[in-house]
């Protein structure tokens, strides 16, 4: 339970971000601008149709005082029946546009947020919790709905009732009104206790974030808590969470609940008492029975939209506190927004060399760290040749991942220079510089789904004859022989239906089909069979035509045909050369190799 709660917390930040602190109102603006004409039809159906409300007492009070002097009322019934209707296909209308305007406002913040997921500098990744991201794209963004559906608009036509009312009553009868105002106080009050649901309505959501990112955790790495039987407590861990925001959302209730009955009692008190006092005004004969009957429906009519103001302004508070972890998202700088450095436009490295044809890489005294007090890469400089084979090996965490990862921008350097073809990658867009790049990542290089949806992801338009090209060449095509569904067959989740070795030969096939001129390739750690190995180094060959290639290599089997082996030692180059040179040279490679039994 310990473990698990630190690990949590260590993943965790605070679900809120410094940056946006409690957001008012106006946050919703730019949401609703987009809807800003609807909104005004809304608006006028609203005043309608609250007018109507307000019309009924006057023509209940009006029939009332006919029958009691003998008059006819016919008319006057019908009227009141065409008011109802007209006032039903009214409110019919501004619900429907209402609940529209909800859902467009929910898919564009849908939209907004996935654009943004996708798009953050990798160290965001790094550092947030999956699962979190997806309650926030998922169940945050559906309570902005009931912000523009309930919480707006109800109080538009909850303002317009109510200064109706109250005009209304006090032309009807002053004296009355007064004793009214008396059963106002408790109103006050409930709008106090509503405002305190935006804290609330926040910490439900974080705890859900939370709940969201411990079932992913759980679900995506559930070989390793089977394995270390450690079910029982992971489902606690979820449990955690869902407690609270059970508690969380039993405090929201609280706050609720008292609000209604304030506002009920407050209205039955002041009903009572002004039924008291009208009925004797009725009987001395200052008073009709129809301004006491239409009277007392106003009053009622008042407290309606009070109570539904102050649910409608606890939907608001509700919906402000997921904008706020929507906006935490969303005022995050995306990875492009240092994209090229300022300064003249460098010659492209599209430009300098024919399209397609292999290009240099070059490092030159980089020093990188994750954390740029604590560098994990030091002084690193070589050059790797066009066309030309180059291995990293070395210990792990010796910085060889990073390396490939400061090729891709996916990080950038904070001394020296990465050059391709000459060109420093930081005055490259990253667009430009990832379409020169095919890269196969060390240990989930492929996405769930299908095998043809794997080999179509840089490349939608191939067809299949080029799929099957590019399987024949990574040596795959009895992956998909062998499956009736073929190039559908699925993968599974990150690949799970496939081992090791296909996985990897699978991405490389899906960089065959691009033509990207440099492989960046990180070997998979765990041990391929002969064959696997042996089908790897075909599939390698047929991609080292033409290309570049850059491979973090575990095996010395992909390391002695390399025209160039670096050899990293805790973020420092610590040799570089042919295997048979390094064997003599470099004591560190030749205890590696040593341990592989290549040489003794
Ligand atoms: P290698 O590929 O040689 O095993 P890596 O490049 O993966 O080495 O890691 C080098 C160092 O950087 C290690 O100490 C590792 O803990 C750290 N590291 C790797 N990736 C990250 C990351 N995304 N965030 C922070 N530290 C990292």
């Amino acid at each position: 339970e310990e473990l698990t709660a630190s690990q949590s917390d260590g993943r965790d930040g605070d679900g809120a971000s410094p940056g946006v602190g409690k957001v008012g109102i106006g946050a919703l603006f730019p949401y609703l601008r987009p809807h800003l004409k609807v909104l005004g039809a809304v608006s006028a159906l609203s005043v309608a149709t609250a007018t109507g409300l307000l019309a009924q007492p006057m023509l209940i009070r009006s029939v009332l005082d006919g029958l009691h002097a003998g008059a006819a009322v016919g008319g006057l019934l019908l009227a009141l029946v065409l008011l109802l209707l007209i006032a039903g296909a009214a409110s019919a209308v501004r619900d429907y546009l209402l609940h529209r305007t909800g859902e467009g406002v929910v898919l564009s913040v849908r939209q907004q947020l996935a654009a943004r997921m996708l798009r953050l500098p990798m160290p965001e990744y790094d550092c947030r919790r999956t699962g979190d991201l997806l309650a926030r794209l998922s169940s945050d963004s559906t309570l902005l709905r009931s912000v523009v559906t309930g919480g707006l608009m109800e109080l538009l036509s909850g303002v317009v009732v109510l200064v109706g009312a109250v005009a209304l009553m006090l032309v009807l009868d002053p004296l009355l009104f007064a004793v009214t105002v008396l059963g106002l106080a408790g109103a006050v009050g409930a709008v106090a206790v509503a405002q305190r649901i935006q804290g609330a309505s926040t910490a439900a959501q974080e705890k859900l974030g939370e709940m969201t990112s411990a079932t992913e955790r759980a679900i995506s790495g559930i070989r390793t808590v089977r394995a270390a039987r450690a079910e029982e407590r992971e489902t606690q861990e979820i449990n955690r969470c869902a407690r609270g925001a059970y508690r969380a959302g039993l405090r929201i209730a609280r706050l609720r609940a008292f609000v209604g009955p304030l506002m009920t009692s407050a209205v039955q008190v002041a009903s009572l008492v002004v039924l008291g006092v009208g009925g004797s005004r009725v009987a001395a004969g200052d008073m009709s029975v129809g301004d006491l009957v239409a009277f007392v429906a106003l009053l009622f009519m008042m407290m309606m939209p009070i109570l539904q103001a102050v649910g409608a302004y606890a939907d608001l508070q509700t919906g402000l506190g997921a904008l706020r972890r929507i906006e935490e998202v969303l005022s995050l700088a995306e990875e492009t927004a240092d994209d090229r450095r300022s300064g003249p436009v460098p010659v492209s490295v599209d430009r300098a060399a024919p399209t397609g044809s292999p290009a240099a890489i070059e490092f030159d005294g980089v020093t990188f760290g994750y954390d740029a007090a604590d560098p994990v890469l030091r002084e690193v400089a070589f050059r790797v040749p066009p066309g030309s084979r180059c291995a990293l090996v070395g210990p792990s965490g010796g910085g060889k991942s990073t390396t490939l990862a400061l090729i891709e921008r996916f990080y950038d350097v904070d001394r020296g220079a990465v050059r391709v073809d000459g060109v420093d990658v930081r005055d490259l867009s990253r667009a430009e510089l990832r379409g020169r790049i095919g890269y196969v990542e060390q240990d989930a290089p492929v996405l769930a789904g299908s095998i043809r949806e794997n080999l179509l992801i840089a490349t939608p338009e191939a067809d299949d004859a080029a799929l099957m090209a590019a399987l024949r060449a990574a040596q795959l095509t009895e992956l998909v022989e062998r499956s009736p569904a073929g190039l559908d067959a699925p993968v599974g989740e990150s690949g799970a239906l496939l081992s090791g070795g296909q996985r990897q030969r699978l991405a490389l096939a899906r960089t065959l089909l691009t033509g990207a001129p440099i492989l960046l390739l990180d070997e998979p750690t765990s041990n391929l069979d002969a064959r696997s190995e042996h089908a790897l180094r075909q599939a390698l060959d047929a991609v080292a035509e033409h290309r570049t290639l850059l491979i973090v290599a575990h095996r010395l089997a992909t390391v002695v045909d390399a025209d160039q082996i670096i050899v990293f030692d805790n973020g420092r180059v610590v040799a570089a050369g042919g295997h048979d040179e390094l064997t003599r040279s470099s004591s560190l490679y030749h205890e590696l190799a040593a341990h592989q039994l290549l040489v003794r």
